[in-house]
């Protein structure tokens, strides 16, 4: 099956930070891949911006290098490459100084929407807006797009919000979760929202309790000292988990509208109860040579937790009673993202004692494969009497919507939602600093009491008072295999 492409309209898309990391590994070879599939029209323009001096030829040059490097090479074919390169130009922009802005202005076209990709240090953020506004390179239908990390905390994130909104209004500023740009990610919201048969179990009445997995087996590399300045709670809780978990838990819109939407999300970070110390426990990769955490982040004594695992509660109507587990870490067994709601017991078996019943598990798996399973008890094949066994009603996107379905990246999918002008898949401001107004308190908490994480050991699962965290609640962990 392969999927329609509906084409975008024409556009001028600004990227700052065009030689950086991001701009090289995701938001050119995205934008390449929306070119090849015809969703971007002939006619749009792609211009890069950065401190650094370099020609347009200079600038496509390093292009083609990124798309040799990050996109898959039956993807390329040297015309697709040429006709895209050819939209490309480059500008030298100062964020904080004037040089390169009445290059810029000049370089923009009348009618066009006008899109500006900030990927570039948060602490620009400000500089930039403010520059595009008052030079009127920013209109008042200019879309501008902001990477994370979105402040540090409360105030850093309000202080980001006012920067923007002296320059643009809400409408305009597309705050990027790539967590939300994922396929399976908004298959959450079909699931829940064009069944009849999720919804009225969606509760605490009948669910027993969510568990959310993100890890990774990647270390903080290079990212160290960044890192250590961060954390899990900060890196992917406060952002990624915290999505995620609105998605699940959420009251269904009125309608598939941006502001409904984030309405609904919000209630569900404001709903969130103060995590209190047993609810909690922070983890730090341990091991010897190039894995040890604290040589990765070039911290002998740092207290920095590379995993957190947490038990919250949403005080609502809802799910008052039905508890959701957290996990994430780094330098884990596997690469699994994945959300799992696990059923109620029957009221009542009637099949006796001798069969041990399972509970039924809703798993959406966000990598690897993306995908949904739905274990369900059915009697076991054969003439052994009425034996029940547990199985899996597994549906891989891949294989059901059939290999060929060219699934975009995240980046590709929110990149063409910006020049849409569809901010559904991005965080409103006040979303952002309701999600910090929750974490603060929790990481002020740890800082007061010098808690040291826990060592683990790469490769595994976690810290073992991970696993305590759910024994104690008679419950267990899915199993990362
Ligand atoms: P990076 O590799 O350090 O690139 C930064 C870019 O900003 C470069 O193009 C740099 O070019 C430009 N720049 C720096 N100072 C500038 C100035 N004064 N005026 C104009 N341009 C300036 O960073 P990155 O990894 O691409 O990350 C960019 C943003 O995305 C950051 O906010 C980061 O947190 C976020 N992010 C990155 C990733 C990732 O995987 N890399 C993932 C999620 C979020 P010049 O030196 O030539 O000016």
């Amino acid at each position: 099956m392969v999927a329609r492409v509906i084409p975008v309209e024409t556009f001028d898309l600004v990227i700052f930070g065009a030689t950086g990391d991001l701009a090289r590994r995701k938001i050119l070879p995205g934008l390449y891949r929306r070119w090849k599939e015809g969703q971007i029209p002939e006619g749009a323009a792609i211009i890069g911006a950065a401190r650094s001096e370099m020609t347009r030829e200079q600038f496509r040059a390093q292009v083609s290098e990124a798309l040799e490097e990050f996109v898959a090479p039956q993807e390329l074919t040297p015309e697709v490459v040429a006709s895209f390169l050819a939209m490309i130009d480059y500008v030298t922009v100062d964020a904080k100084g004037d040089g390169g802005w009445d290059d810029l202005a000049a370089r923009m076209r009348e009618n066009v929407v006008r899109a500006f990709y900030l990927s570039v240090a948060p602490a620009l953020f400000g500089d930039i807006a403010q520059r595009l506004h008052h030079r009127g390179i920013a209109d008042r239908a200019s879309r501008i797009v902001v990477e994370k990390p979105f402040g540090k905390d409360l105030k850093t994130a309000h202080a980001l919000n006012a920067d923007l909104a002296a320059h643009f209004h809400e409408d305009q500023i597309y705050r990027i979760d790539h967590y939300l740009g994922k396929e399976t990610v908004q298959n959450l919201m079909a699931v829940r929202f064009a069944n009849i048969l999720f919804e009225p179990l969606w509760n605490s009445q009948f669910v027993d309790h969510v568990q959310i997995t993100v890890a990774e087996t990647v270390g903080v590399g290079g990212r160290g000292e960044y890192y250590d300045n961060s954390g899990a709670m900060r890196d992917m809780v406060q952002n990624h988990m915290m999505q995620l978990l609105c998605l699940i838990a959420m009251e269904p819109p009125h309608c598939f509208e941006p502001d409904a939407m984030r309405d609904e999300k919000l209630k569900v970070i404001r709903a969130l109860d103060p995590m209190g110390p047993g609810d909690f426990v922070r983890g730090q990769y341990r091991g010897a040579g190039g894995d040890d955490y604290l040589l990765e982040a070039g911290n002998p004594d740092s207290r920095t937790e590379s995993f957190v695992a947490m038990k919250l509660h949403i005080s609502n109507w809802r799910w008052k009673g039905t508890p959701f587990y957290l996990r994430t870490g780094k330098r884990m067994k596997s690469r699994v993202s994945e959300i799992a709601v696990t059923f109620k017991e029957p009221p009542h078996s009637i099949f006796g004692e001798s069969n041990q019943w399972r509970e039924n598990v809703l798993v959406i798996r966000l990598q690897p494969d993306e995908g949904m399973d739905l274990r369900v008890m059915i009697k076991e094949p054969g003439p052994g009497g009425m034996r029940l066994k547990d199985v899996a009603l597994d549906m891989s996107f891949a294989e059901a919507l059939g290999n060929d379905l060219d699934m975009p990246d995240a980046y590709e999918r929110l990149i063409m939602d910006v020049i849409r002008g569809n901010q559904t898949l991005f965080m409103r401001g006040d979303e952002v600093e309701a999600a910090w107004a929750w974490v603060d308190p929790v990481i002020q908490g740890w800082e007061a009491r010098g808690d040291r994480p826990e060592p683990y050991d790469p490769g595994s699962t976690g810290p073992e008072g991970a696993l305590m965290l759910m024994h104690k609640d008679g419950r267990r962990w899915r199993e990362i295999r």
